[in-house]
């Protein structure tokens, strides 16, 4: 073991040497060194840049003492107890994590943070590097990937689930229904003469009267099931540990309401149609393509007998 004063004299030799400090002022990275008591003894050009405080405010001072203060995304201190740092001059390990440094504005700044140990003559560790990375711009594009995401499997027109999203939720749905032998219902709803409310009151209106049956479904069913749009006015609607009795009774009570919703315009006769429904439980040996077959099949049995009905197999 070596005592600091051996690490500060030799860091502060290498800083004073203006190759060094060059090459290290011209990465991207902040890059700082600090002695076994944590006390910072270089502080790179980048470090200034992307944490606000200059060499001058911190070189001589230890890292814990109210300057990064890094935290993680719990906003739970990591100086102390937890200092990446500190751990890696305890077991010789480097080390790297995201963490929430203390900006010189106030704000928190998400770094990439990497630990090395640095060793002396006998491979004692007599300090340690800290080389960290501005991770906003990371950050910020996985919250970009996250909307885009959500965008892919959202219809704009009515802010529900899409056919995508239907897709990735029917087989995990039926697989989960499988292993607990639990029932799942499966619907298929379909508006009745939508065409002829597009052509006698124009496509917009149809838009409009489409989004107030889409809020009717999606507002009267339980927080686990899932309903989607799956292409023009036609929807579907999954339903987990939905038995007969209860899958029966969601789908009269949705026929009922959407029944009774309306379009209300100004000044004109508002608007209101009826849909059909063709509905299942999922049995032992369905896949998502035969449930949805038998579903669609039923669909159109309720429309062959007159629409505004349910078929239920
Ligand atoms: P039925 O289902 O009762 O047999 O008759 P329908 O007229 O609803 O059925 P069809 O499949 O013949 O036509 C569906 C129509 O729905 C076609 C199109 O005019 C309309 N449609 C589909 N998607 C949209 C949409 O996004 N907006 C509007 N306004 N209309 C749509
Ligand atoms: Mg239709
Ligand atoms: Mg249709």
């Amino acid at each position: 073991m070596y005592p600091s004063a051996e690490i500060s004299e030799l860091m502060e030799a290498l800083s004073g040497q203006d190759a060094f400090r060059s090459v290290l002022d011209a990465l991207a990275e902040g890059v700082y060194l600090v002695d076994r008591n944590r006390t910072i003894r270089f502080w790179n050009r980048a470090c200034e840049e992307i944490s606000g405080y200059r060499a001058a405010d911190v070189v001589g001072h230890r890292c814990f003492e109210n300057i990064l203060r890094h935290v993680d995304d719990t906003g739970a201190e990591l100086c102390r107890a937890r200092c990446p740092l500190a751990k890696t001059m305890r077991d010789g390990q480097e080390r790297e994590c995201g963490v929430w440094l203390h900006h010189r504005d106030g704000r928190r700044l998400p770094v990439q943070i990497h630990a090395r140990p640095i060793r002396g003559e006998n491979s004692a560790v007599i300090g340690a590097i800290e080389i960290f990375s501005d991770r906003s711009a990371i950050t910020s594009a996985q919250e970009r990937l996250a909307q885009l995401e959500a965008q892919a499997l959202t219809d704009p027109l009515t802010q529900l689930p899409n056919r995508r999203y239907l897709d990735m939720a029917l087989p995990a749905a039926l697989a989960d229904a499988h292993r607990y032998q639990e029932p799942l219902g499966v619907v298929f709803i379909d508006i009745d003469g939508f065409k002829a409310v597009n052509d006698a009151h124009g496509h917009d209106t149809g838009d409009e009267l489409l989004r107030v049956v889409a809020g009717t479904l999606s507002g009267n069913l339980r927080a686990g099931d899932t309903i989607c749009r799956y292409g023009g006015e036609e929807f579907v609607v999954i339903l987990p540990h939905a038995n007969e009795e209860h899958l029966s009774r969601t789908c009269q009570r949705l026929l009922a309401l959407v029944r009774v919703s309306s379009l209300d315009r100004p000044h004109q006769r508002s608007l209101s149609v009826t849909v059909s429904i063709g509905a299942t439980i999922a049995t032992a040996g369905d896949t998502p393509a035969s449930v949805l077959f038998r579903a669609d099949r039923n669909l159109y049995t309720s429309k062959r007998q007159g629409r505004d009905r349910i078929t239920f197999s």
